[in-house]
């Protein structure tokens, strides 16, 4: 079991600059949690909170109900594997997995047999007598995992471990990421500041920007339910498309000569009764809520109008890129599109789908 809850956790480095503010979250036995948010978020920070490598500055850390803050890094029950692999270039990847433990004088012959289990679940029993710089990057860092896994500690810290990898290989650790997970039934906590990898890795992503967390949630309420303008353009790629537009009496939303939307009636009564009328609010259109089929178009009583800029096509779908009211668009549609580069397209919107958020407070209205 291991459970750990974060409680108004805060960092101030020495030089007065505040990397987190007030986080607070508890994280349940099992759960694979992703911390994700751009450069300098504070994600790292928070980690390295957790492993003790940095002291937390106001807060409490929690590990199965016992306060962790001045516990020892070592006497935390937590393995970290990090970006860089840190192998020992002179020993062998048996040795690399083995150091820890040998440190700790468990018995040879317990060493021999937590190493060649490790080795067995992340298929490197093949390599165990090789060094370091006679393996692959996704090599090394199956041994990084392999070091952590030995130890079978409470918790697994990792800070962008796949970072160093080429893109197929990324993608392909993902996976065995994931299994890992299954298979260790451990609690992994994930540093990473790649949206896909949050996505698909997560069962939980806690998103953070300038030291805050902005939402914590499953993958698919994030994508879904984005609670602020963040969150709802860092999650989703290609991006949330953001038009500015003015709200009607009636609840609908005026995009000027681009076209009109007519929200659902229950999306343009939290509009209407939260004040905004006559007010600009940000209207978000995930890139797939956009169509250009004429059947459907002609069905659709919320249309933008654009003229194509770029047609990229990508196999099984075609990406469209356009201005409207000089923001950047992008559509997500079928290949048989007929638009290319050029095209004067109407596109219908999938009202039930879009996002309203108030323009000040960047929060989202429904
Ligand atoms: P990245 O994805 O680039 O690793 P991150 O979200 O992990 O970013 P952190 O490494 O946690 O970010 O850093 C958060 C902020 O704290 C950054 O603005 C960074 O410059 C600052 N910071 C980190 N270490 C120190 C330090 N020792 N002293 C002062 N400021 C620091």
């Amino acid at each position: 079991m291991a459970s750990l809850s974060l409680e108004h956790i805060n960092k101030v480095y020495p030089n007065g600059f505040q990397a987190v503010k007030d986080f607070n979250l508890d994280i349940a036995d099992k759960e694979f949690i992703i911390f994700v948010g751009p450069s300098g978020c504070g994600k790292s920070t928070t980690l390295r909170m957790i492993a003790g490598l940095e002291e937390i500055s106001s807060g409490t850390l929690k590990i199965d109900g016992k306060v962790m803050n001045d516990v020892e890094p070592k006497d935390r029950d937590i393995a970290m594997v990090f970006q860089s692999y840190a192998l020992y270039p002179h020993m062998t990847v048996y040795d690399n997995m083995a150091f820890s433990l040998k440190l700790r004088k468990v018995p040879k012959d317990e060493i021999d047999r937590k190493v060649r289990d490790a080795a067995k679940i992340l298929d490197l029993e093949k390599l165990l007598d090789r060094k370091p710089k006679a393996l692959s990057g996704g090599q090394r860092q199956r041994v990084a995992m392999g070091r952590a896994i030995v130890r079978n500690p409470k918790v697994f810290l990792m800070d962008e471990p796949l970072s160093n990898l080429d893109a197929k290989l990324r993608v392909q650790m993902r996976t065995e990421i994931s299994k890992l997970h299954q298979r260790l039934g451990a609690t992994i906590i994930y540093v990473t500041h790649d949206q896909t990898e949050a996505m698909t890795l997560g069962t939980r992503i806690v998103v953070m920007k300038d030291g805050v967390v902005q939402q914590v949630d499953t993958p698919q309420n994030l994508y879904n339910k984005p609670s602020n303008l963040f969150t709802a353009g860092f999650i989703g790629s290609p991006q949330m498309n953001f038009l500015d537009a003015k709200v009607l009496p009636n609840g609908d939303l005026d995009l000027g000569e681009a076209g009109k939307v007519h929200l659902p009636a229950e999306k343009a009564k939290k509009v209407v009764d939260g004040g905004y009328v006559g007010k600009t609010v940000v209207l978000g259109i995930r890139p797939e809520h956009l169509d250009d089929d004429p059947e459907l178009v002609a069905k659709c009583d919320s249309t933008i109008k654009a003229k194509i800029e770029v047609y990229e096509l990508l196999g099984a779908e075609v990406f469209l890129y356009f201005t409207v009211n000089g923001a950047n668009m992008t559509a997500r549609v079928n290949p048989r599109t007929e638009a290319r580069t050029g095209s004067e397209v109407t596109f219908g919107i999938e009202t039930s789908k879009i996002h309203v958020f108030d323009k000040e407070t960047e929060q989202v209205i429904t």
